[in-house]
């Protein structure tokens, strides 16, 4: 009885959250024993919790690295989550494989580009060893297509290609825009 690897990709504000939360609170409807886990580094809004732009939450636990899964987990576990799975080392890849092998639905959401337009962490390995996976798409901000990309703003403006994570003083911030609305000035 082997388990398998979802994934859930797209842009920010595609939904990855809230359909991890979807597909996770349907198992535990189902009875199923679930368990959450998060990057300790993401506290958008909450320390222990999956949240999504629209509201819904669900309690997760916040790990600093991939084999600290194994500490909550046991013979019981039948679904694991992860959510901001970009922001784990590629650990991550092993130990959801790790975790399929022993029977248990490993579903991981998270972004498949940076903000430049490039495959982010793990996640394009992730992808290639899912059984299933699911790209979504936000709203593009500017033109209203569906959006596929993260649009990356330092005062309001496109960020360029070496923009420092955090410029302080700087005013951050994301939106979700279509290919052709995406810029990033090199
Ligand atoms: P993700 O985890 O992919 O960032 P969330 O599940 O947190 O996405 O948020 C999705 C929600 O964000 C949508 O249901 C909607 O309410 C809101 N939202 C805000 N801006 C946009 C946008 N440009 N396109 C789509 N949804 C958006
Ligand atoms: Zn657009």
């Amino acid at each position: 009885n082997h388990g398998y690897i979802e994934a859930v990709i797209g842009p920010m504000y595609s939904g990855k959250s809230e359909e991890l939360i979807r597909r996770l609170k349907r198992a535990k409807i189902a009875k199923q024993n679930v368990v959450v886990f998060k990057p300790k580094i993401d506290d958008r809004y909450s320390k222990e919790d999956v949240v999504s732009h629209s509201g819904d939450s669900m309690n997760a636990i916040p790990i600093s690295k991939p084999s600290e899964i194994y500490d909550y987990i046991d013979e019981r576990t039948q679904v694991v989550g992860i959510d901001e799975v970009q922001f784990f080392s590629e650990e991550i890849v092993d130990v959801a494989i790790e975790l399929a092998d022993k029977g248990i639905r490993v579903i991981a959401a998270g972004l498949d580009m940076d903000f430049k337009g490039e495959p982010f962490g793990p996640t394009p390995k992730l992808l290639a060893i899912a059984e299933f996976v699911d790209k979504i798409q936000a709203i593009c901000s500017v033109c209203g297509q569906p959006a596929t990309r993260s649009q990356r703003l330092i005062n309001g403006e496109p960020a360029r290609y070496d923009d420092p994570i955090i410029k302080v003083g700087a005013v951050e911030s994301y939106e979700a825009r279509c290919r052709k609305c995406h810029v990033v000035y090199k």
